[in-house]
């Protein structure tokens, strides 16, 4: 087996730098942890440098030697408050972002790309004149993207993937995006992930050497990963004992994350490079097979109730049906003689080896939870059952229960959950009593919030936008635009006069509406569905002109006259004294409701879109000559008074923000 050591494994100029500088200051105190790598933390304490991760707790006038990623300026404040010697190892490619964000423009607007819970990009969010917009990945941004209306500047985590990062920069131009960018990766970490991504391809097997909890170390972990996947990540040599290299292994490549000491990584390319240490290795393999251990098996048979392994030990290992983990198809379609895979040693006999697959595949997923509760990763799941005291959510083979509590932003019935896809996090972790625990509420209301502040960014007067309809009252609806609500007021329902708003949309409709107003100290948005295009006065001019004759149908009665519609949208009047030549008391006289009727326009006023007919004098339909002072009224249009228990405008408005202010807080504890 050749073993490749990357040249740039290990520390980097900028942990090796923080390292010197804290121990040229000892005894101190680091604010938070020097660099991602418990073991030198620990080295460090046995020299005086010893982390504090609170505030309250350091002693006034104590030497404080500031983390290799930097810090926000209110822990300098802080510390300046507390006399104490700051001695500042932020690393130099670090403090030249700082720079660069606390120089934009007054119209600039930074976005960082990174991890927005890692301390780098809390020191770094810490420099920004104005909040800055945070992004981990080209998801997030496709989910909420920045404003179109503004300038920016973008820099990167120090350790950002680069793949990522040229999507998003893709992304962004192809908007057309005002966007200036300030390539901030450490030549370091460029360099480091470029070597590891080069001999991932070329070698057999990976060993990624550092912290767990490294986000540099991660990053090269999977970027290795993605490209080799016998890759495995340890924190010392002694984790080698735990991988079973099969045999078709030729060339393993090794590189470190950049807080990864050195004679860490020597220990572990020694054990690797030593061939009669490895052969010792290979021996061991063959002869301490131990339960728990995970090795490569190749199928050498195949029955209706179990599959029999070569694992390279000296007797052969079975797995039952059940420990397959597949599906209830016969074994014989699900695998074939001669198929490789990673199996769990659950019990080794004198003579026999019983093995799993389906553990294998608990202790990824459960490897899969931890991460993800560690970095608080979004998971996608379905509900798929409501209890008295929560929801389960089903992740891959995993039931994930997510207590009432924490199930929905709202006070709901669970009930209603039950059958939709949804995200959430894990938040507990118990696996020796199976027991997991997620959080849908927190990411609910993340989204809600997000999507919330994207639909405000689009409230301006005249915008067209799509909207559900949530509720539905006697006066108005509300709209629900995607994350806040608008109001749809009667009034604003169409052209046509609506009397009930229940006639003219329904619950759970989606309806183009158009932004009236928006007042953002009241949050109020008044919607209306009255587009300029459909106006029915549009060429009414031409079309009701004086003198035209025209065709319309009896609507509605009033003392004074009769209604008639001439299009849906447009009524003109027929004053009583035009109904007929005769005198008359009341327009049922002459008109029933419904009769279609041909009039002549007399008067057309667009101001006050009011229409007067007559069907006195139309040709062909003449009747007798009126008799002298038998018509005494002249035409004229009455206002209709708001009558007693109806609402006024104003009553109507702060009803309406009521409503949709309930409809839209949050839930009561
Ligand atoms: S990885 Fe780069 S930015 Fe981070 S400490 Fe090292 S040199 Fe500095």
């Amino acid at each position: 087996m050749k073993v490749f050591l990357a040249s740039t494994a290990g520390f980097c100029f900028g942990v090796k730098n923080a390292i010197r500088i804290a121990e040229e200051s000892a005894p101190a105190l680091t604010f938070g942890p020097l660099i991602h790598n418990d073991h030198v933390i620990r080295e460090l304490e046995k020299k005086h440098i010893v982390c504090c991760e609170d505030m309250e707790k350091i002693p006034e006038h104590e030497r404080v030697v500031i983390r290799a990623h930097g810090v926000p300026p209110y822990v300098y404040e802080q510390l300046k408050k507390r006399k104490a010697q700051i001695i500042d190892a932020t690393c130099p490619f670090v403090r030249k972002i700082h720079t660069i964000v606390q120089e934009t423009e007054e119209d600039e607007q930074v976005i960082i790309l990174g991890d927005p819970d890692h301390p780098e990009v809390i020191g770094i969010a810490g420099w920004c004149k104005k909040t800055p917009l945070i992004y981990r990945s080209l998801n997030e941004m496709e989910e909420t993207p920045p404003p179109k209306d503004r300038k920016y500047l973008m820099v990167e985590q120090t350790t950002f993937d680069q793949t990522i990062f040229s999507k998003i920069l893709v992304f962004l131009q192809n908007l057309e995006y005002n966007v200036k960018v300030c390539h901030t990766i450490c030549i370091s970490t460029e360099k480091h992930q470029q070597e590891a991504i080069e001999l991932a391809q070329k070698c057999d097997a990976m060993l990624v050497i550092g912290g767990k909890n490294s986000s540099n170390t991660r990053k090269l972990y999977n970027l290795c990963l993605s490209r080799c996947s016998q890759t495995h990540l340890i924190e010392s040599a002694s984790e080698l004992y735990g991988i079973r290299f099969g045999s078709e292994i030729e060339t393993v490549g090794i590189t470190a994350g950049a807080s990864t000491p050195d004679h860490i990584i020597q220990e572990v390319v020694r054990k690797m490079s030593e061939n009669n240490l490895f052969e010792e290795m290979l021996n061991e393999s063959y002869q301490e097979v131990h339960s728990g251990y995970v090795v490569q098996g190749k199928v050498l048979e195949v029955t209706d109730t179990e599959i029999v392994f070569n694992i390279g030990y000296k007797c052969d290992g079975t797995m039952t049906k059940a420990e397959f983990g597949g599906t209830d198809a016969p074994l014989q379609d699900q695998v074939k003689v001669g198929d490789q895979m990673e199996v769990k040693v659950i019990k080794v006999g004198d003579s026999e080896v019983t093995l799993s697959r389906k553990r294998v595949i608990q202790d990824k997923a459960y490897q899969e939870l931890e991460d993800a509760l560690t970095e608080k990763t979004v998971l996608h799941g379905k509900v798929v059952e409501a209890l008295e005291n929560g929801i389960i959510i089903q992740y891959g083979d995993m039931r994930v229960f997510v207590p009432a509590s924490l199930a929905d932003p709202r006070r709901i019935d669970l009930k209603t959950l039950v059958g939709i896809d949804t995200d959430f996090r894990i938040i507990r972790l118990q696996r020796k009593r199976n027991r997991i625990m997620g959080d849908r509420r927190s990411v609910i209301a993340e989204q809600r919030a997000k999507l919330r502040q994207a639909t405000i960014e689009k409230l301006v007067p005249g915008a067209r936008l799509e909207g559900t309809v949530k509720n539905i009252t006697n006066y108005c609806a509300f709209i629900d635009l995607g994350g806040i609500d608008g109001m749809l007021h009667i009034s604003e329902m169409g052209w046509n006069a609506v009397r009930n708003p229940n006639r003219y949309v329904k619950e759970g409709q989606k309806i183009e509406v158009e932004v009236k107003s928006y007042d953002p100290e009241t949050g109020r948005i008044s919607l209306t569905t009255k587009f300029p295009e459909t106006n029915p006065w549009n060429g009414a001019d031409e079309k009701y002109a004086v003198g035209n004759i025209v065709t319309g149908k009896v609507v509605r009665f009033a003392d004074f006259g009769a209604f008639v519609e001439l299009e849906k949208g447009i009524d003109a009047l027929v004053h009583i004294s035009h109904l007929s030549n005769k005198f008359i008391k009341h327009p049922s006289e002459v008109l029933t409701i419904g009769e279609m009727v041909e009039a002549k326009v007399i008067d057309f006023n667009a101001e006050t879109k009011r229409i007067s007919l007559t069907l006195r004098d139309i040709p062909g339909q003449e009747e007798a000559p009126a008799e002298e002072g038998e018509f005494v009224e002249e035409v004229v249009y009455e206002e209709i008074p708001v009558e007693e228990g109806e609402y006024s405008e104003e009553e109507i408005i702060d009803e309406a923000v009521k409503t949709q202010e309930a409809g839209d807080g949050p839930a009561e504890e």
